[in-house]
C-alpha cells in the first residue's frame, strides 16, 4: 500500500536548516497496524503529515498504491486524501455550530450517501463510541474526552482504507483511550490499515508492528511478539 524510498524532509526557517526526516525507507502493507514511537522532535508528526499527503518530501519517493505521488499536484493529492485517508489528530476541529450527530454525519453528506444509510451508520458509530446520549449536544457542551470520541467517529465513518493517527489518546483518560483503541482495533480487524504515532506502550501493544525513530531516521522496526497461549 505504501512504500517510502530514501525519503527526506527538511525545513528552513531563518536560514536554519532542520532535517526532520532523513532517508526514510518504509513499506506498509494493506491491513497492517503500525505504531510509530520515538522521542519528541524525532520526526514522527512530519512522517505522518507526509504519509497523509498534508506535506511533501524534499527528496525521495512516496509510493501510494503503486504510484509515486511525491511530486503530485495539490489537487491530485487532495483527491487521494479524500478517497483513501482518515485522520485522527489530537486537536478536534469539530464544527461548533453543529451538533454531535451533524458533525459525524457531515462526511457522509459530502459523499452523497443516501439518508437511510447515513442514519444507520451515524447511529452505529455513535453507539460504538459511547456518545449516542450526547447526539443533540454542541461540541462545547462536551468534555474533552467526549469531543475526541466524536472527532474519531467523524474521521472514521467514511471507512477510509488508511487511518493516520497522531497520539490519538494523548489527551484522554484511560476509559476514553480504551474506547478509541478498541474502535481502531475493530477497524483494523476489518481490513483497515492503521499507522499511529504514540508515546504509550499500552497503545502500541495493540499494533502488529512497532517502528522506532530517532533524529529523523528509523532505528528499529519490530513485529509484535506472537502471543503464546498455554
Ligand atoms: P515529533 O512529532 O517526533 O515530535 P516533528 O515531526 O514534529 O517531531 O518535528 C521534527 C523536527 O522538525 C523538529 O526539530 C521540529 O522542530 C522540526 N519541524 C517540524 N515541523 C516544522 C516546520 N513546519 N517548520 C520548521 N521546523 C519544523
Ligand atoms: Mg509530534
Amino acid at each position: 500500500m505504501i512504500k517510502l524510498d530514501n525519503l527526506s524532509r527538511q525545513f528552513r526557517t531563518d536560514s536554519v536548516l532542520t532535517t526532520a526526516l532523513n532517508g526514510i525507507n518504509l513499506t506498509v502493507n494493506q491491513g497492517e497496524f503500525v505504531a510509530i514511537m520515538g522521542p519528541s522532535g524525532c520526526g514522527k508528526s512530519t512522517l505522518l503529515n507526509v504519509l497523509g499527503m498534508l506535506d511533501s518530501p524534499t527528496s525521495g519517493a512516496y509510493w501510494f498504491a503503486q504510484k509515486d505521488i511525491a511530486n503530485d499536484s495539490e489537487k491530485a493529492l487532495a483527491k487521494l486524501r479524500k478517497q483513501n485517508l482518515g485522520f485522527v489528530f489530537q486537536s478536534f476541529n469539530l464544527i461548533d455550530e453543529l451538533t454531535v450527530y451533524q458533525n459525524v454525519e457531515l462526511p457522509l453528506l459530502y459523499q452523497n450517501v443516501p439518508g437511510r444509510e447515513r442514519k444507520q451508520r451515524v447511529e452505529a458509530i455513535l453507539a460504538q463510541m459511547q456518545i449516542a446520549h450526547r447526539r443533540d449536544h454542541l461540541p462545547q457542551q462536551l468534555s474533552g474526552g467526549q469531543q475526541q470520541r466524536v472527532a474519531v467517529a467523524r474521521a472514521l465513518i467514511i471507512q477510509p482504507a488508511l487511518i493516520l493517527a497522531d497520539e490519538p489518546t494523548g489527551n484522554l483518560d484511560s476509559q476514553n483511550s480504551e474506547a478509541v483503541m478498541n474502535l481502531l482495533c475493530e477497524l483494523n480487524r476489518a481490513g483497515t490499515t492503521i499507522i499511529m504515532v504514540t508515546h504509550s506502550d499500552e497503545d502500541a501493544s495493540y499494533a502488529s508492528r512497532t517502528v522506532r525513530m530517532r533524529d529523523g531516521q528509523i532505528v528499529a522496526d519490530t513485529p509484535a511478539e506472537v502471543k503464546q497461549y498455554a
